[in-house]
């Protein structure tokens, strides 16, 4: 069976699935070459598709639509904007929002880290899934984390970039990491840290033929590294998760 936007909505809506659940759902709906860009900025029927401040229009195509408010786009009348365009719609989820250490001096990062807060308890008052954004404030981020609790599996790191010990630390915390080209390090090891990870594109572009190369080298790299498949990459998600329980 093939899955539609409206089908989904109304299984999201309807049960409530953990992010796991969510990706399961979706793999054994689709066909099996099916590849999940868990986030992106570029507008496609298999993506999690996100903003850097909020964008009143639904984009063209997504799998999941997300709005978010980067710290340097921040100001309190967006901030307003995006609870406005949430709330009433359960089928949009919160992303990317986060801590940026270079947009410091826009605002600083104990104000950053206090919106982050404020957002993050909209998010999990209004059970959404979270795409978070971190330059440079890893361990203020996981102080974040930390002193929240949400359903297992609905915040996403995304562009994570860490070591494997912060990858170790976030899977205590049942965060899921989205791994995206620029990724210098050794995807192996940070699976082996934190099983519950994923590919992304980030991409911000406008061409089709660019996007799709980037998505099928991003899910190549997983494949070689961890070796197996690309649907093995989101399935495999799931076993090690249930193994751990
Ligand atoms: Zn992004």
């Amino acid at each position: 069976m093939r899955i539609t936007f409206e089908r989904l909505i109304i299984f999201i809506i309807t049960t409530k699935p953990t992010f796991f659940q969510l990706v399961t759902t979706i793999r054994m709906c689709y066909a099996q070459t099916m590849l999940i860009d868990f986030h992106s900025h570029y507008p496609s029927p298999n993506a999690f598709v996100c903003t850097a401040e909020p964008v009143k229009e639904a984009p063209k195509a997504c799998l999941l639509r997300f709005e978010g408010l980067l710290p340097d786009k921040w100001s309190e009348e967006k901030q307003k904007d995006l609870y406005e365009i949430i709330l009433p719609d359960n089928s949009i989820h919160m992303g990317e929002i986060g801590l940026d250490k270079r947009f410091a001096e826009i605002i600083p990062i104990r104000r950053q880290a206090d919106i982050l807060r404020e957002e993050l308890s909209f998010a999990i008052e209004n059970n959404r899934l979270v795409s978070l954004h971190c330059v440079h404030s890893t361990g203020l981020m996981l102080e974040i984390l930390s002193e929240f609790s949400y359903r297992p599996f609905s915040i996403i790191w995304h562009g994570f970039a860490g070591s494997s010990e912060t990858a170790a630390r976030l899977y205590k915390l049942d965060v899921v990491l989205s791994i995206g080209p620029r990724f210098k390090g050794s995807i192996k090891d940070i699976f082996k840290a934190n099983p519950c990870t994923v590919p992304e594109t980030d991409y911000e572009g406008t061409c089709e033929e660019v996007y799709q190369a980037i998505l099928k080298a991003q899910y190549n790299r997983f494949s070689s590294e961890l070796n197996c498949t690309a649907e093995e990459i989101i399935n495999r998600q799931m076993i090690c998760k249930l193994i751990s329980h």
